[in-house]
């Protein structure tokens, strides 16, 4: 029986992420060791203990105001290339002690200038902490792949600058370009100089939409800007409705997502603690499923939601009846979806993910 599936179990299993903030996953202990190393006297406290009590009880105030507070203090400590080198090697500790195999992090290099490292200093020391991590787990038996992906803020002005460098940096580490931060008033045709440059230059993008904002901003990040993945993308459901026999009907805006595969990039805990969903029982994630949108499961913010992969696929089995074949799935449908090569997709689907479900399958004695 699936819903025996301890979080142990789960944990062993090969996970991929593709939507993950390194600012969102500091951990609380490393955000007083570097206020202190670096000066920052803004912290609410100095304690781990306590200070992680604080980002979770800002976190699930309700309050945007507090939410965002939370991301001034992780960003407020890695202002320096040290601080940044090292949250950047925590991240994929973390991620690959966790079972990830591979993860796309993502961050806004334009928020880590505030002591006047340039554009290039800040990727070059996320990198370099991804590569020291990559080492270094394997050095202890555990395999795991990191992919970079900059972000730019929606409600500032560097988008085009951003995806310049992302171009500069993609056979160095970054595979993407993201649009990130309040979509109410910034609608990403925004933007459009910076998407057109991703798209001429055969470059891959996910774009934050329909996320608390509803269609109009799924249908602009899709059809004007050409995103290849959505960020969250939960509010798709508005365009499905139920006949009298509580028969889904698709508008022509769910049937295209569906029909032509985007990837949608979803986030449960991150979901329920911003409103965006009631609880993970009755979050979208389970409609979207059933009807074989290509749906992912993903972090978001682990510090922020107190969170990490193998807890969503925890919640989501626990609480919204999902079976050990789901959790393959979605991570198959992770896996198709990321921005690196196609021949090594495949070979992390066939040699790393199968054989790993398999295994815990016919260990579990579970058949599928
Ligand atoms: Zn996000």
């Amino acid at each position: 029986m699936s819903s025996n599936l301890s979080l142990e179990v789960i944990k062993s299993l090969p996970k991929v992420v593709l939507h993950d903030h390194l600012d969102g996953g500091v951990r609380p202990a490393t955000i007083a060791e570097l206020a202190k190393e670096t000066g920052y006297d803004k912290l609410p406290t100095q304690d781990p203990v306590a200070l992680a009590n604080w980002f979770r009880e800002a976190c699930d105030s309700g309050s945007l105001e507090t939410y965002l507070e939370a991301f001034v203090h992780t960003v407020g400590v890695m202002q320096t290339p040290a601080a940044i080198e090292r949250v950047a090697f925590e991240a994929v500790e973390d991620l690959a002690n966790d079972g990830v195999v591979y993860a796309e992090i993502r961050m806004a290099p334009e928020l880590l200038q505030e002591k006047g490292l340039s554009l290039d200093e800040v990727v070059e020391q996320m990198l370099a902490g991804f590569k020291r991590g990559e080492r270094e787990m394997q050095a202890q038996g555990k395999t795991i792949r990191i992919g970079l992906l900059l972000t730019a803020m929606r409600t500032a002005a560097r988008s085009s600058e951003i995806a310049q460098l992302a171009i500069k940096w993609r056979d160095k580490g970054v595979v993407g370009f993201d649009i990130a931060g309040k979509e109410a008033g910034y609608p990403p045709t925004r933007h459009l100089d910076a998407f057109d440059a991703i798209r001429q230059a055969n470059f891959h993008m996910t774009i934050h939409a329909g996320e608390a904002f509803g269609l109009p901003s799924i249908w602009e990040a899709v059809q004007i800007c050409g995103t290849d993945r959505l960020g969250h993308g939960v509010r798709i459901v508005d365009d499905i409705t139920f006949d009298s026999n509580n028969s889904p009907i698709l508008g022509p805006m769910a049937a295209y997502v569906r029909d032509r595969r985007v990837p949608l990039e979803m986030c449960p805990s991150s979901n329920v603690q911003t409103g965006a969903a009631k609880s993970i029982k009755e979050h979208p994630i389970s409609l979207l499923r059933k009807l074989q949108f290509r749906v992912t499961v993903n972090t978001d913010n682990r510090l922020m939601s107190d969170t990490f992969m193998s807890k969503e696929m925890y919640l989501l089995v626990h609480e919204a009846g999902f079976t050990l074949k789901d959790l393959q799935w979605l991570t198959v449908n992770a896996m198709k979806s990321a921005f690196i090569p196609f021949d090594e997709r495949l070979a992390l689907i066939n040699e790393v993910i199968k054989p790993g479900y398999a295994k815990v399958a016919k260990d579990q004695g579970i058949t599928f």
